[in-house]
């Protein structure tokens, strides 16, 4: 029987073999050095502020892979031999298999700090940083301050970790507003505000330049770059970025890049081996999207596509328009299409933006100047609907459209009307346009 292996049990491993297991019977083994059993990532976080245990971050009961015969392999796999189709497993063991996917997740970066291999130095990416980040920061006894080194989406997670327990935060951020390469100048102003809102020291263009241990190996301080202060602290979150998990493929043949290079059908250079989720990377992007995406629902559609591959029916990764959500603390966001922040940004891309004066919600809309065709949306603090602006990107609406079809798109009419009528005023008074919102109901659209 065929043996198909798996490195890693994220969400796109774990995908691949359920969807495998509905469409075969072959022999299916999952490997992870993790964790025994699937967990989500996403929640990792609810889990330290007490919300959830980690047991409730396990979709599947365990008796789930016996019943589905989806062996589960606890073993870091160090180097992969693709002549003779056999893995090389910690501890001296080997693994044979006939089809091979690498899912291998992501690791937090670490850009040479010095210091930064010290004890109360962590990522927040897997279990282990939770692990740690009970041992360092259980309370404001033992962590005094943290500092956190980068300000992207899983930064501001661990601040607001932290501030759960009300230990005292210092943020470190490169750049001179909050995620500004990605989000537009409205709305990472917005964001900062926000942060200092929750008592978080928001450092802006700041930089790490090193991180001072007491005598005893463990953290008891940080130097800014720019002035040479000392801050102190007990525990340093590093969170400036991920990148693929895959230097133990560097003795391989297989071709790597950033990530693990794959073609449309997640494929790479050597014949019955493949990548997905969070370390593939696509040879070109596809369409406008980018040729690596760190997203749990990127992981899930990979897997789905590659398992009908595996089991005979080869067929493209097609991951459709682009969209994420995430939370700023108390601020939720969501992002269909393309806004642009100043990374990248379009000469041909517009902004409309408008913000509620309580500064807790806003939307910032991308158009193209010339012909008016919409491009993207980002709401803070509003729901929309996923259905409706994957309709208008797949139709190429026209913004004054989509503008006149807010009520549709509203995830939350009831809440959120009077907000519509606002936002459409802002827009005609800064487009000189005179628009009304249609009353049509987001169904009839789909009708
Ligand atoms: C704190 C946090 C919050 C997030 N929030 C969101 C969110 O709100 N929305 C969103 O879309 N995305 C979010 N993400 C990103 C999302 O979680 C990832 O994109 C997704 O989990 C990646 O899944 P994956 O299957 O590719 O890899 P992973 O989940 O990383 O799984 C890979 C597994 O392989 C194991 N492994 C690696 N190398 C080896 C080896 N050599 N041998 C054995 N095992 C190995 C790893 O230890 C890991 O267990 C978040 C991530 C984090 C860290």
């Amino acid at each position: 029987m065929e043996h198909i292996v798996i490195i890693g049990n994220g969400i796109s491993g774990v995908t691949l073999a359920r969807h495998i297991r509905k469409l075969s019977d072959k022999k299916i083994t999952i490997i992870s050095a993790e964790s025994e059993y699937f967990f989500s990532r996403t929640a990792l976080m609810y889990v330290f502020m007490g919300h959830m245990t980690f047991e409730h971050t396990q979709p599947y009961e365990h008796w789930f892979w016996k019943k589905n015969r989806i062996d589960l392999l606890k073993a870091y796999v160090d180097a992969i031999d693709t002549d003779s189709k056999t893995l090389q497993l910690s501890e001296g063991k080997s693994l044979a298999y006939d089809k091979l996917i690498i899912a291998t997740g992501s690791k937090p970066n670490k850009f040479g700090w010095p210091g930064q291999d010290l004890d109360g130095v962590m990522g927040m990416y897997h279990k282990q940083d939770l692990e740690n980040l009970e041992k360092y920061a259980p309370n404001n006894t033992i962590c005094k301050r943290a500092v956190i080194v980068g300000g992207g989406l899983i930064g501001i997670e661990l601040a607001e970790m932290l501030v759960s327990r009300d230990i005292p935060v210092t943020f470190l951020v490169r750049e001179s507003s909050f995620w500004n390469g990605v989000l537009p100048e409205g709305e990472s102003a917005m964001i900062n505000r926000h942060i200092l809102s929750h008592h978080i020291d928001l450092r802006l263009s700041t930089n790490l330049k090193a991180i001072k241990a007491d005598e005893n190996g463990k953290v008891k301080s940080v130097i800014i770059e720019e002035t040479g202060e000392e801050i102190s602290c007990n525990v340093v979150g590093l969170t400036a970025g991920v990148s693929p998990n895959i230097d133990f493929l560097k003795s391989s043949k297989i071709e790597t890049g950033k990530g693990v290079k794959v073609n449309r059908f997640l494929e790479t250079n050597i014949a019955d081996v493949y990548a997905i989720g969070d370390c593939a990377e696509q040879h070109e992007a596809i369409g406008n999207r980018r040729p690596i995406e760190a997203v749990w629902y990127t992981g899930r559609m990979m897997g789905e596509t590659l398992a009908q591959t595996i089991c005979g029916n080869r067929i493209q990764y097609k991951p459709g328009h682009w969209f994420n959500s995430a939370k700023f603390l108390d601020i939720e966001y969501q992002t269909y299409g393309w806004v642009h922040g100043k990374k990248g940004k379009p000469d041909y891309e517009a902004h409309f933006h408008w913000k509620h004066q309580d500064d807790t919600k806003c939307v910032t809309i991308a158009y193209h100047k010339d012909t008016n065709v919409f491009l993207g949306i980002n709401t803070f603090g509003i729901r929309m609907r996923h259905e409706f602006f994957d309709t208008v990107l797949t139709e190429k609406w026209n913004v004054n459209k989509v503008m006149t079809h807010l009520s549709a798109a509203n995830f939350d009419p009831e809440f959120y009307k009077l907000h519509e009528k606002d936002i459409i005023e802002k827009y005609n008074r800064d487009t000189g346009n005179n628009l009304r919102l249609s009353k049509i109901k987001w169904r009839s659209i789909f009708a």
